[in-house]
């Protein structure tokens, strides 16, 4: 007799353990199946994945009733690869098998019937992909061209693929730290490794950080490739669209998916590429459960399916860079841009010399000299701040007072254009009173810059310029971005203010100067990761300068200019970044030689929140020794210290990465035990190196 272990579908949050069936002799039974099964008492039958298959039956299960499983749903099977990802990824993302197991199982619902005649085969997709490409910036490349052949190489470029290629050919699972400046052809070298892939009839999982920045990249794939083979996995995908691309995956007619961070779990079988771009980009981390970092699941699933993974950033993460340099992963270096052109000049600002000489602008007299002189050039301008509004916050400047959210807790950022005080956390808007509620003294006060700000004051220091701005709250209508990047493509545009979204990908001919108008927004984020963002931030806002035949110029605007960030963004120095942040970390025992484990318990009622924060707490010191103590910190409310109707507390634990074991261990009783007690009134939730401290 054999025997299976199943994962069941199920809403509860209590079960999370497998449930043995007798396989009899249903054909295709595999590790991986999805099965259909019968569950206690119930009349109505639920569907699983097995998990494993013994031929003994456990002796606590001797004597005992043993059903029977009664179908195998074939098309909608797991593979055993991912079986085993889901076992990891039940302990390092504290989820259930079931949880795990859904991200790998098809996104959407089975259509109810089928629709004719789109349904046939790969003809949606390729619809779904030329929306994706008509909506490009530049509204290029409707229809995929016939397959363009690769150009020549660099030098730099063909060691970097020789080597990728060489270990796809011996069979070797390896990861591949890509590190290339801005433009120096990274994409190529992919594309190699794609090519090696299909060489060997194994499939590629192209990962970007955001499907609706990145046409580009998917352009020159399918330019490559051609768009038959090819599945690109974006957010405006119906739910109908979407389980017929994962069909379509599953069932062998695609060889390459280009995605975001979900489609790291694209089913495919004989997977042998996975490459993710800008690897050290924050949305590769999930926020929602199962709380997932793509990169990590990458890396899993290279070495569960004897793979390669390729990681490529100009400036990655200094947990991967670190990884690399311990041996675990093999490091890529393209130091030189393809077309020559230097990298751009940075200049690094004082805002305290400006202020000190009489300046209030936002312009230092460098950055309003440079954009002159571009202009003059008949060039365009980019600015960039990292915060979005009017202002920052808003204060009395008699008691203090500052506008919060009620129901967050966090400062209100100030919006001119609806007059109102928005929460950037959950939206909540308010006006703005006429007189301090603390104190009642006249006249509440704006402090610190929005991109809002920025536009305004920038139209009023060049009123013969055409100004626009790009943030999520002017892209709020459909295609507004579009048009806003074409119309700066176009020239139509002479400058362009914008958060982060403009400081991404974007491949702009005409851009001589870029002004970061103030890089401590980033830098004094209270979070270890601040200089690194920063440093990141700045390099990649720097790469949009001077992409052609002439040198950019980027002035970065700060009142911390010897922060090393800033001096190693400035001198284009990563070695020197990553050995003084390397230094912090291990001071303060951050990761790499950490994980920075967030533990959230919340619950209507304060008290008992703030009560079972500090159950919580001992809990843990009882569990892991009293030797953690020093590595426990908190509990304290969260910074956003309600969310809907839960009050919230963190706890931080900072854990010692090669004892992960035992806290995963200790960790996933303690949530269980926990969120499974009804009278508790409080629940936790556990994220291992959140992409946020708030
Ligand atoms: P990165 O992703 O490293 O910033 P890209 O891959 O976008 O750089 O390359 C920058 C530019 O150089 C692109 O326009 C690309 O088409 C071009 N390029 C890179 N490598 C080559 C090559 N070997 N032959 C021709 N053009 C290349
Ligand atoms: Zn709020």
């Amino acid at each position: 007799m054999s025997y299976a272990d199943v994962v069941i579908e199920t809403r509860s949050d209590n079960v999370d353990n497998f449930f043995t069936y007798e396989t009899g002799d249903l054909p295709g039974l595999r590790v991986g199946s999805k099965v259909i099964v019968p569950f206690a008492q119930e009349r109505a039958k639920r569907s699983g994945y097995v998990f494993a298959l013994h031929e003994e039956l456990q002796p606590e299960l001797e004597g005992k009733r043993i059903r029977r499983i009664e179908a195998v749903c074939e098309e909608e099977s797991l593979t055993a690869e991912a079986i085993e990802v889901c076992r990891w990824m039940r302990r390092r993302c504290y989820c259930r098998y079931i949880d795990a197991a859904r991200c790998f199982a098809p996104a959407g619902k089975k259509p109810k019937r089928e629709e004719a005649p789109e349904s046939s085969g790969g003809k949606g997709s390729v619809g779904a992909l030329a929306d994706v490409l008509t909506d490009s910036a530049n509204g290029a490349l409707a229809a995929a061209p016939l397959p363009v052949p690769a150009p020549p190489l660099t030098l730099e470029q063909r060691r970097a693929a020789g080597r990728i290629v060489s270990a796809m050919e011996a069979g070797r699972s390896e990861v591949f730290l890509l590190r290339g400046v801005t433009g120096s052809g990274k994409t190529e070298v992919y594309l190699a490794a794609a090519e090696q892939a299909l060489k060997q009839g194994r499939r590629t999982i192209m990962l970007v950080p955001e499907i609706s920045l990145t046409h580009q990249t998917v352009e020159r794939f399918v330019a490559r490739f051609g768009a038959e083979r090819i599945a690109v996995l974006h957010s405006a995908l119906t739910q109908n669209e979407r389980y017929r691309e994962w069909i379509r995956i599953r069932g062998g007619s695609v060889d390459i998916v280009i995605g975001a961070r979900s489609a790291v779990f694209a089913p495919f079988e004989k997977l042998g590429l996975l490459i993710l771009d800008e690897e050290h980009e924050g949305t590769y981390k999930s926020d929602m459960s199962p709380k997932y970092d793509a990169v990590e699941v990458a890396v899993k699933r290279a070495k569960a399916a004897g793979a390669v993974a390729v990681l490529g950033s100009a400036t990655p993460s200094i947990v991967s860079s670190y990884r690399a340099r311990q041996g675990l992963y093999r490091e890529l270096v393209l130091t030189k841009r393809y077309n020559t052109t230097p990298l751009p000049n940075l200049t690094v600002v004082d805002m305290r010399k400006e202020l000190a000489g009489g300046n209030k602008s936002v312009f230092s007299e460098a950055l309003y000299a440079a954009m002159l002189d571009a202009f003059a050039a008949r060039k365009q301008v980019l600015l960039f701040l990292n915060r979005r509004g009017w202002s920052s916050f808003v204060s009395c400047p008699h008691c203090g007072y500052v506008m919060r959210c009620e129901r967050c807790n966090i400062s209100l950022t100030y919006h001119k254009s609806d007059n109102r005080a928005v929460c950037h956390f959950c939206g909540e808007s308010r006006a703005v009173p006429e007189a301090c509620p603390s104190c009642g003294a006249e006249g509440l006060r704006y402090y610190g810059l929005g991109t809002e700000q920025v536009e305004e004051r920038t139209k009023e220091a060049f009123p013969e310029r055409t100004v626009a701005r790009m943030d999520l709250d002017s892209t709020k209508t459909k295609g507004s971005g579009k048009k806003i990047l074409r119309d700066f493509s176009a020239g139509r545009t002479d400058i362009l203010v914008g958060t982060q979204m403009i400081a991404k990908g974007l491949d702009f001919d005409n851009v001589a100067v870029v002004g970061v108008i103030s890089a401590d927004i980033t830098l004094n984020i209270p979070d270890f990761k601040s200089p690194e963002r920063t440093f990141q931030l700045i390099t990649q806002v720097a790469g949009r300068a001077g992409r052609r035949e002439e040198r950019g110029s980027v002035y970065v605007q700060t009142c911390l200019p010897e922060h090393y960030a800033i001096e190693a963004a400035r001198s284009h120095d990563y070695e020197g970044f990553y050995r003084s942040e390397l230094y912090f970390r291990e001071t303060l025992a951050y990761p790499p030689y950490t994980d920075v484990i967030q533990i959230t318990v919340f619950s209507e009622r304060e008290d008992v929140c703030a009560g079972g924060a500090e159950a919580a707490r001992r809990a843990i010191l009882a569990r892991l020794g009293e030797a953690e103590r020093p590595r426990l910190l908190g509990p304290r409310p969260a910074p956003i210290a309600k969310a809907g109707a839960d009050y919230r507390y963190h706890l931080y634990l900072k854990a010692e990465a090669a004892r992960r074991r035992v806290y995963e261990a200790a960790l996933s009783e303690l949530k269980r035990k926990i969120n499974t007690d009804s009278a508790a009134g409080y629940r936790i939730m556990i994220d291992v190196n959140p992409f946020s401290l708030m």
